[in-house]
């Protein structure tokens, strides 16, 4: 049956002002919209409820956040490891996986790329600054939405040819990145200091990017590479909504 081009947007909890608040940054959102999808912000509900609404959707987004539990990975917390959602974790990586069982179209966006590495089996580097030291900073204060370093693309990535380039410039907002890569994954953008930047499926039957910066800050830039990466989520959503 043909539905709508809807999108899971995952979610964190905070308390604000007191009350615990579901909330995700509405760039995200708006980005989606502003591609044609119809962002739905699924909050961290039990795994068995994620993994049934995915199976209603055409599309997922796993979102930037709060460090992942390095227990998914078999690591006891580094210092600079942050306080985990267990909630959160628990459903996105049951969200990751049924998205790969399902091949449902999926943007992995900063934690996000994080969450899908460890969901099919890889791990993390927990805190650059201490554990990869480089010329690189990987969260620069107060520039959310500046394109801070380089990264080179594999020439036979998806990634590549969507942006009809190997060589663009992200923002950088994150202090973990991919350490060993998913048996089912491949890395597929790289900075000079050999942080993985992208990942992609080793099966080109399932559209997945996951990408360790955040392209919906930077969908108003002169560059145009982060909207090209909207739309090309936007045509494989709607191809697989219309199935
Ligand atoms: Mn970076």
């Amino acid at each position: 049956m043909p539905y709508a081009p809807f999108v899971i947007v995952t979610a964190t909890t905070e308390i604000i002002r007191g009350v615990s608040r579901v909330r995700v940054n509405e760039a995200y959102t708006d980005a989606l919209s502003a591609f044609g999808l119809i962002p739905v912000v699924l909050p961290p509900v039990n795994a068995v409820a994620a993994t049934a609404a995915l199976a209603d959707v055409a599309g997922l987004v796993l979102t930037g956040g709060e460090d992942l539990d390095p227990k998914f990975f078999g690591e006891e917390p580094h210092t600079a490891t942050g306080a985990p959602h267990h909630a959160r974790d628990t459903y996105e990586l049951a969200l990751a996986r049924r998205a790969q069982e399902l091949r449902v179209p999926t943007l992995a966006i900063c934690r996000g790329i994080q969450v899908m590495n460890v969901a099919l089996g890889g791990s993390l580097i927990q805190d650059l600054p201490s554990q990869h030291k480089s010329a690189i900073d990987h969260a620069p204060d107060g520039k959310r939405a500046e394109r801070v370093h380089d990264i080179r693309l594999k020439s036979s990535s998806r990634l590549a040819e969507i942006f009809g380039s190997r060589d663009v410039r992200v923002n950088s907002s994150h202090h973990q990145a991919i350490a060993h890569v998913a048996p089912v994954l491949a890395a597929t953008a790289f900075t000079d200091d050999s942080v993985i930047e992208a990942v992609e499926p080793r099966d080109p039957a399932w559209w997945m990017i996951g990408v360790q910066w955040h392209p919906e800050e930077l969908t108003a830039t002169p560059e145009d590479w982060d909207r090209r990466l909207f739309h090309a989520f936007a045509d494989e959503v709607r191809d697989t909504s219309r199935d």
